[in-house]
């Protein structure tokens, strides 16, 4: 019945997000009909690409300014979630064409949960939806985060280092012996997807890569 109504959900959230036509997230223009689920042809070329380093795989798809700084707060803060979908879109083709592994599993940085619920919703969303596009599963509870943080947004790159040791846990019986992506939607110094893939190694996985929507641009 859980798995009906799940199904339930998730059919009518599709459909409202098929029919969307209101105006785009980023400029503002109208938008005609279904094009690309919300964001204008123009916004989407005008997404800055992450800058990868050869023969690496990419850390995140898009560097943080611009239009996905418009479109991660409209996901983030009014909880548009029909956005999500394409966003994973671009993520699963950047993946795909940096040559990284073929995930068995998604695993989202699990958020603080003191925080509001819409709001640390995201990175399961991007996880969910980059599952599909790159058919395989996502599971939320694969990771947990042990303890609240505070907002690492004002500390310096060594504070959040040592304010992340052993904040993850994450579950053997469902990692173990896998190959996962951990996925989050914004990412900084990179401590906090280290100290998640960190926790997922310990538990048995088999590899263990990362993958962000966005990578804030060095100040
Ligand atoms: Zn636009």
């Amino acid at each position: 019945m859980r798995e009906f109504r799940r199904i339930l959900r998730r059919g009518a959230f599709d459909l409202a997000a098929a029919c969307w036509s209101g105006p785009c997230p980023v400029c503002l223009s109208p938008l005609p009909g279904r094009a690309l689920r919300g964001i204008c042809p123009a916004c989407w070329c005008g997404l800055t690409r992450a800058e990868t380093t050869d023969g690496e795989t990419p850390r995140a798809a898009f560097t943080y300014r611009g239009g996905i700084v418009k479109i991660h707060r409209r996901l983030k803060f009014s909880a548009e979630k029909y956005l999500a979908s394409p966003l994973a879109r671009r993520m699963a083709l950047v993946w795909k064409a940096s040559g990284g592994f073929h995930p068995d599993l998604i695993v989202p940085v699990p958020a603080d949960p003191l925080r509001l619920s819409y709001r640390r919703a995201v990175p399961g969303w991007l996880a969910d939806s980059l599952a599909r596009h790159l058919e395989c599963v996502a599971k939320r509870n694969a990771l947990r985060k042990i303890r609240p943080t505070r907002t690492q947004t004002k500390r310096s790159a060594r504070e959040r280092r040592t304010a992340l040791v052993g904040l993850f846990r994450a579950k053997p019986r469902v990692v173990a012996g896998k190959n996962v992506l951990i996925v989050d939607d914004i990412t900084t110094t990179g401590a906090t997807l280290r100290e998640a893939a960190r926790a997922v190694q310990e538990a048995g996985a088999l590899h263990v890569d990362t993958f962000a929507l966005a990578h804030t641009p060095p100040a």
